[in-house]
């Protein structure tokens, strides 16, 4: 079969022939028939320094899919043959504290799809059978592989408690411009999302948010102050990656307020920490998605949103190349690839 594979250490992935792989007793062989590049991707195929501690080549890449299911293993009772699915990345051990207190997304022996072991970048994967989820029938491939990223966004947003709040996020990537959708469906009074790039502002303004700040020409903090009458946000939600999104996310929360620490600074960075005492802000870091209450909740709201907008660009697997540069460029926000093309 045809793989997208980082063949050694470096930048960059190769198109490989590789065998179909053979599933274990346990594990289910899913043909894929949409994949998606994720932040996690691109951070591996350009090598940066994350990828070079956890990346041991050869690794076929990938982890968001939806695919049909074509053969199981003789201990699998479910999923069946020919079932339409997805599966959730992190492969928990089951046996650790944190699986037995419920919190398997944590589990200290995780194994990520395309990342520690062969991912969806390909024709076939092979994933543990308890790590399947049934797709609803009537959800097209293309959208039932981007949610398990969407699921990182309704865990973020679960987490932030939103009903009946006004919702500061910083990001315009696929996470912060889910996270408004979710927000706005889980019921926020507002939602304002800070961003850089006109054409996503716009874009969250479609899935959501009720106004949109470009942070290249206004000041967030000053506009949510006179947005809230100097008081601040409710809560804020940091999903920009960025050590100034969490700065200001710190003077844009009201006293008691709850700011969620989602995106990945590069470096450390340092907080305010008077600041956060005196104002009593809650700081929350969010991960992933639980297994599978998140995937329960983000399968009914997918029944009423349509996330299709954010899929920007979409290829046949051979043409993955030009989805990464899309991707390093800034100029896609979620592209899907078909290996079956
Ligand atoms: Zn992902
Ligand atoms: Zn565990």
């Amino acid at each position: 079969m045809k793989a997208v594979r980082k063949e050694k250490p470096g930048p960059g992935a190769k198109l490989a022939d590789v065998d179909v792989p053979t599933p274990g007793p346990g594990d289910v062989l899913i043909k894929v028939a949409a994949t998606s590049i994720c932040g996690t991707d691109l951070h591996i195929y350009e090598w940066n320094p994350w990828a070079q501690s956890r990346i041991r080549p050869p690794l076929i890449m990938g982890h968001e899919l939806a695919g049909y299911v074509e053969e199981v293993g003789p201990e699998v009772h479910s999923p069946s043959p020919g079932d339409y699915v997805s599966a959730e990345t992190h492969i928990w051990c089951g046996h650790c504290y944190l699986c037995h207190i419920g919190a398997a997304h944590i589990c200290r022996n995780v194994e990520i799809l395309g990342v520690d072991r062969d991912g969806a970048f390909a024709e076939y994967i092979v994933v543990p059978a308890r790590v399947v989820w049934r797709n609803d029938p009537s959800l097209p491939p293309k959208v039932a592989s981007i949610q398990e990223p969407f699921g990182n966004a309704v865990h973020a947003v679960k987490r932030a408690e939103v009903a009946g709040k006004r919702v500061l996020i910083f990001g315009d990537g696929t996470i912060g411009l889910m996270a408004c959708a979710v927000a706005k469906a889980l019921g926020a009074h507002s939602v304002w999302l800070v961003g850089l790039v006109e054409e996503r502002l716009e874009l969250a303004r479609t899935l959501g948010a009720d106004e949109t700040i470009n942070a290249r020409q206004a000041d967030p903090v000053a506009q949510v102050e006179k947005w809230t009458g100097g008081l601040g946000a409710d809560v804020v939600l940091e999903m920009a990656g960025a050590a100034a999104a969490l700065t200001q996310g710190l003077e844009a929360v009201r006293p008691g307020g709850r700011l969620i620490a989602f995106g990945l600074p590069p470096q450390a960075v340092p907080l305010d920490i008077p600041q956060l005492v005196f104002k009593e802000v809650e700081v929350v870091g969010v991960v992933g998605r639980r297994i599978f209450a998140t995937w329960e909740e983000a399968a009914r709201l997918l029944a009423r949103l349509d996330l299709s907008p954010l899929i920007t660009h979409e290829f046949p697997l051979s043409r993955f190349q030009e989805g990464f540069a899309r991707l390093s460029a800034r100029q896609a926000i979620k592209v899907v690839l078909y290996p079956g093309e």
